[in-house]
């Protein structure tokens, strides 16, 4: 097989290392969070990892990613929270997938599953505590009626919320969050309804707040090792973490130009000086953002060289520098420790870690390391 043109490399000891580092600081289980892909890390290699190296259950947002952790023969619990109605309930409770509960409808929804199939739903129930998102708010009440009637044909494993600032430091917020929260879990508590699994941290909350942790924490971006906010967390490395991803891509072709010459669409980018220009061979359509500027670019034998003009479909131009060696069908690095991170390419375009990972295109083959 030729050499892809552009690759991820994800290397699955760092994403062991970073759930150590939690599992440490913590008696709480970990919930490793794998949806959209595992962040676009690889769904099924990050789960088994995850599992291996000390977490204990998955969550994914959509039940077609929850199924896809059953077809790959992974029995550990499944927690799938992002579920409209509609949905396959029925195939959800043959796989075993425990379900969120948030509104009247899905509930009635997943009790008819319950009655179709003869399966007890295992269900988590989610208050809206301040996220104003996903969670039972003005359904609240009603719904502990509802339970009333209803809670012998449900198992009630978990209750849960999710946390809106927990990566702000000197925010209380996260502490009221709290305080709702153990409110509407005594309310649940006086219906004599007592789940086993109460949660509520993500990474920002796992870090910054230990009180948060109860039963279990739900790690997303710090199990790949990025931090959940740099500019209000730290980096990475600042946190102990090790990030996971990195990205070569191959040069198409190196050309000498002259100063002043213009790149790209629109002639955006103008060479300051006579150099050589680097054709990398990846572009919006494999997730780099086309917004990015020339504060994120790829580094080549550990020389950075700037994007220059605009990223273009499937690939882009970078400043390799009049002196650099390097060649047409030369690998360069896009994401990685020798040159831009994930942070980088995030500040670039005016968004965060998460979006740059998630949107890294399933063209790209993913080649991992144990
Ligand atoms: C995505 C998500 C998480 C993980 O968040 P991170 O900030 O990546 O740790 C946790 N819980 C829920 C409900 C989520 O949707």
């Amino acid at each position: 097989m030729s050499d892809p043109r552009a690759y991820v490399e994800v290397d699955l000891t760092a994403i062991a290392s970073n759930i150590a580092h939690f599992k440490s600081d913590t008696d709480a289980e970990i919930l490793a969070v794998v949806k959209a892909d595992a962040y676009g890390h690889g769904l099924v290699e990050v789960s088994r990892t995850a599992l291996a190296s000390g977490a204990t259950w998955l969550g994914t947002a959509l039940l077609e990613e929850a199924l896809l952790l059953r077809d790959a023969g992974i029995t550990a619990p499944v927690l799938a929270w992002l579920t409209p109605p509609g949905e396959d309930f029925d195939m959800a409770l043959q796989r075993n997938i425990d379900l969120s509960i948030s509104s009247l409808a899905l509930l009635d929804e997943v009790l008819a599953a319950g009655a179709r199939t003869g399966i007890k739903p295992r269900i988590h129930i989610e208050v809206d505590t301040g996220m104003t998102r996903g969670g039972f708010l003005e359904e609240w009440d009603p719904f502990l009626l509802r339970l009333r009637e209803v809670k012998n044909d449900l198992h009630v494993v978990g209750y849960w919320t999710h946390f809106a600032r927990a990566d702000e430091p000197d925010s209380d917020f996260t502490e009221q969050q709290l305080i709702l929260f153990n409110v509407l879990l005594n309310a649940l508590q006086s219906e004599g309804v007592f789940p086993e699994i109460v949660h509520a941290a993500n990474s920002a909350g796992a870090i910054a707040h230990p009180r948060s942790h109860k039963q279990m924490i739900r790690l997303g971006i710090a199990m790949y090792g990025l931090s959940p906010d740099i500019s209000t967390m730290g980096s990475s490395e600042k946190l102990g973490l090790r990030p996971a991803m990195s990205i070569k891509a191959k040069l198409v072709n190196v050309k000498r130009v002259p100063a002043l010459s213009r790149v790209g669409y629109g002639g955006t980018g103008v060479t300051d000086t006579d150099t050589q220009l680097g054709i990398v061979c990846m572009g919006y359509s494999d997730g780099l953002p086309r917004r990015a500027d020339s504060t994120a670019g790829v580094s080549y034998n550990g020389d950075l060289a700037r994007l220059i003009g605009r990223v273009s479909m499937d690939q882009c131009v970078v400043d390799l520098g009049a002196d650099s060696t390097a060649r047409a069908g030369d690998y360069v690095t896009v994401i990685g420790e020798d040159g831009f991170s994930a942070d980088d390419w995030a500040s670039a375009a005016g968004t965060i870690n998460y979006e740059i990972t998630t949107r890294i295109a399933t063209r790209l083959p993913r080649i991992y390391h144990r």
